[in-house]
């Protein structure tokens, strides 16, 4: 391979995790190339989510980076000057049943631990966070006023644009299509356009994940699913928090919804059972299910109309938690895949996770974090908050 073709790092896929990956890196000054199939940055799930960003967890891991990453989002104006429309509005999880109020107060005390700001509200004390939730019913629900939420579009261009500006390279319309590979070292990538050498590939890509693994022999349990989400017209701010409502119903599991610092309405709904597959074509079953849930919780909700459907992919682990980890199987490789429906709340604080990985400076606690974020985990336990 020739010299100008050597990089210190590749990172496959310019997405939620690679691109602030990228960023970290290059703030330490390595050289860094990132190349992703898609003509530009943040085209595959990252500009389908919706904006959310929480360490509202009950995986300690989870809580962990999503409050380093809270911070990096909160933050990034005032550090960087590029607006991401960072609006701290919190994020509540309703309870109308008694098996969810049970589930989220069995959570406070590890969310506590991990020093996320929680706490449990009764009825009367949600409604003066949320004023326009259905009453009836209504036994509760907790409240984390740091969450919040940004657009995804834009944090992921301000974390491209830092790390051009840093010196990384960014490859588009560039699709990985194998590893080079050595002595049981990875040495570089090959794409459809070139070869690449670098002695430490990380796998950021997203849906693609196990495919993308599966170049090196190793086998990832990364599934992407179908979610579908939407948004509404703008309206004037009536709305503080992300509402998520866990009460299963035929045909749909959770939905979450808020509104953005611009006045729309966000929403999102995991159906049920999931919908496998990397199709992302709109169904037209999902507007009538969602809207009848959002408009039973919030009934002011009714009136508003909505603007524009999307779908997009989670790329799903079997218990819900990243695969975050180097490989037994070929050295220099590590996975950043599998964020599930969390990579954009998850992104900087992975970004700073590899950042220290690929320098040898790995903490205590990032060394408990990896054990749960292990790619050879037995993958026996479950996110209760998906
Ligand atoms: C409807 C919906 C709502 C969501 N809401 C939220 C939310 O509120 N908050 C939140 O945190 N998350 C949310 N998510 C989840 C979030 O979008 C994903 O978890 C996140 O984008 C995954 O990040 P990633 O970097 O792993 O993947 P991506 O952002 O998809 O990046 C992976 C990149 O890799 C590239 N790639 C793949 N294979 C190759 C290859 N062989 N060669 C070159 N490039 C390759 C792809 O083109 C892609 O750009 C939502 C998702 C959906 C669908």
């Amino acid at each position: 391979m020739t010299t100008n073709k050597s990089f210190d790092v590749i990172v496959v896929g310019a997405g939620s995790v690679g691109t602030p990956a990228a960023m970290t890196l290059s703030e330490a000054g390595l050289k860094v190339l990132v190349v992703d199939q898609c003509p530009s940055v943040g085209q595959g799930s990252n500009k389908r989510a919706i904006g959310g960003l929480r360490a509202t967890h009950s995986d300690p891991a989870k809580i962990r980076l999503c409050l380093r990453s809270l911070e990096v989002f909160a933050a990034w104006k005032e550090l960087h000057g590029d607006d991401i429309e960072w609006l701290k509005g919190g994020y509540s999880y309703v309870a109308y049943r008694p098996e969810e109020e049970r589930t989220l107060k069995e959570l406070l005390a590890v969310q506590k631990r991990y020093g996320l700001a929680i706490d449990w509200h009764d009825a009367a004390g949600l409604l003066r966070i949320i004023p326009d939730l259905n009453p009836d019913g209504l036994i509760g629900g907790t409240f984390s006023p740091d969450d919040g939420n940004a657009s995804p579009l834009l944090a992921v261009h301000a974390f491209y644009r830092r790390a051009k500006s840093l010196g990384a390279v960014f490859h588009f319309g560039e699709r990985v299509t194998a590893l080079a590979v050595s002595g049981g070292r990875v040495t570089g990538v090959r794409t459809d356009k070139g070869e690449y050498g670098a002695a430490i590939v990380v796998n950021a890509a997203g849906p693609s994940g196990a495919e993308v693994a599966a170049l090196a022999g190793v086998d990832v349990p990364v599934r992407p699913d179908s979610h579908e989400a939407a948004v509404t017209e703008a309206v004037a701010r009536f709305l503080g928090p992300m509402v998520v409502d866990i009460r299963p119903v035929a045909g749909s599991a959770n939905y979450y919804f808020y509104q953005h610092a611009t006045g729309q309405v966000i929403f999102c709904i995991t159906p049920s059972p999931s919908i496998w597959g990397q199709d992302v074509r709109e169904t037209s079953s999902f507007l009538p299910m969602v809207a009848d849930r959002m408009v039973g919780l919030i009934p002011r909700l009714r009136n508003l109309r909505i603007r524009r459907t999307w779908r997009g992919l989670y790329p799903m682990t079997p218990d819900g938690s990243p695969i975050v980890g180097w490989t037994r199987e070929l050295e220099g490789y590590l996975l950043a895949v599998g964020m599930c429906g969390q990579g954009f709340m998850l992104g900087p604080g992975i970004g700073e996770l590899i950042g220290r990985m690929v320098a040898g400076a790995t903490t205590e606690d990032d060394r408990e974090t990896l054990t749960y974020l292990s790619p050879y985990r037995e993958f026996k336990g479950q996110e209760k908050l998906k």
